[in-house]
């Protein structure tokens, strides 16, 4: 290879085996993961073989050399899971979908897109967003007598690393950074900003970790209040509206795909049978919900895979005897195609966190949980897709609470 060529390049390997078209889906998706001077990898349509978009074409044997060690990886993954379908719900509405929904809201004002998976948004967006948490919290009162809580955004690495989220999303961690308790270090970063036009950001040996994270998942930190006690009767339930950060990289874009979002939780902590029952009888109500704002919406066995390395996410798995259904609701694809949005998922967790956080249930064995988390943005992004911007095709339950 040449030292001295630069500029992007392309090039086309083969495929270590052929895939299924939605582990395609994934590899093309997580390669923004695989090297920062690969923008991305695509996979032609017969599966066979994948072109990988090199952005600095110096650097093409080391990117060529990971991406052969990424797919083998992401293409031993298991397809061809026995999808059931624990419930679903037919919207009324007999509209066409809306398409170009993200973009109409920054139109409209209703949204201002930060450009980085942040977004701020008002106006019916924000109806709908509250509409929706403030309705499954209601749900979630009266059905579960669950208790309210808030939690905070910030995470201890610990505490993420006792969940196992290390091993399985390595790639969506954010480390919160400090500038060293340093005078020196300080006065020089104080110094380079006072007269710059952007921000000058500290040398990297200025910065430390203290092991602060961003929450990447809303029940987290529940489960380290829970720590050493015994719960009463067969269980509880606790809900919540948490805020969620998972880095997504050039992933981000939209509601539908962002860095910061609002989960709607719910968590129930019990016996093992206590929980199940409170699954099943929680899938009904998030049915209800979908029924309320008139979704087409189904809840399915999941079958997405962590990142990359499957035999730490084959360990996740196991050590939390998972079981994960998601809440898909069809919006539109680039292309204007339908397609599933996982808008929010039902996990069965066993007795992974009670045995980490000694949990014990009213029968003495560790505690079992399970959790519900609706995303928020997601299920505005839905609404707004299935009945457009006229309010008319709004179900007359939300409409006015939406438009009026
Ligand atoms: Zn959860």
């Amino acid at each position: 290879m040449n030292k001295m060529m630069t500029g992007t390049v392309d090039v086309t390997v083969d495929m270590p085996k052929k895939v299924a078209p939605e582990v395609a889906a994934d590899i093309v998706k997580e390669s923004v993961f695989v090297s920062p001077h690969l923008e991305r990898i695509s996979v032609a349509d017969d599966c066979a073989t994948a072109v990988l978009h090199i952005r600095d074409a110096e650097f093409t044997d080391e990117v060529v050399d990971k991406a052969a060690r990424y797919l083998a990886v992401m293409a031993k993954q298991r397809t061809g899971f026995d999808i059931k379908c624990y419930s679903e719900n037919i919207r009324r509405d007999d509209g066409p979908f809306q398409a170009g929904v993200n973009e109409e809201f920054i139109k409209r004002g209703w949204v201002y897109d930060y450009g980085k998976g942040q977004i701020a948004y008002n106006g019916p967006v924000l109806k709908v967003a509250r509409l929706v948490n403030e309705i499954a919290g209601k749900l979630y009162e009266e059905n579960f007598d669950a208790v309210d809580g808030q939690f905070p955004g910030f995470i201890d690495a610990d505490i993420l690393h006792k969940c196992g989220y290390f091993d399985s999303h390595p790639n969506q961690a954010t480390f919160v950074g400090n500038v060293l308790e340093d005078f020196d270090a300080l006065e020089e970063f104080r110094v380079a900003n006072s007269c710059a036009e952007g921000a000058i950001l500290p040398p990297s040996e200025h910065i430390h970790h203290d092991g602060m994270c961003l929450n990447p998942a809303a029940c987290f930190p529940a489960y380290p209040t829970l720590e050493g006690k015994t719960i009463g009767q067969d269980g509880f339930a606790l809900s919540w509206l948490g805020r969620v950060f998972r880095y997504e990289s050039r992933n981000a874009s939209g509601l539908d795909r962002l860095y910061e979002f609002n989960v709607r939780e719910i968590v129930f902590v019990g016996t093992d049978a206590f929980v199940a029952r409170k699954r099943q009888q929680a899938i009904p109500l998030v049915t209800g919900l979908a029924e309320t704002f008139d979704l087409d919406m189904k809840i399915e066995t999941a079958t997405d895979p962590f990142f990359a390395t499957v035999s730490a996410s084959k360990k996740f798995f196991q050590a939390a005897q998972e079981v994960k259904n998601e809440i898909l609701i069809p919006v539109l694809d680039k292309a204007g195609n339908k397609k599933p949005m996982a808008c929010g998922s039902v996990n069965m967790h066993g007795r992974f966190f009670g045995e980490k956080f000694n949990i014990t249930a009213a029968d003495g064995e560790p505690a079992s949980t399970g959790c519900i988390g609706l995303g928020i943005e997601r299920w505005v992004l839905a609404a707004f897709t299935q009945h457009g911007f006229d309010p008319m095709r709004w179900p007359e339950a939300v409409r006015d609470r939406v438009f009026g």
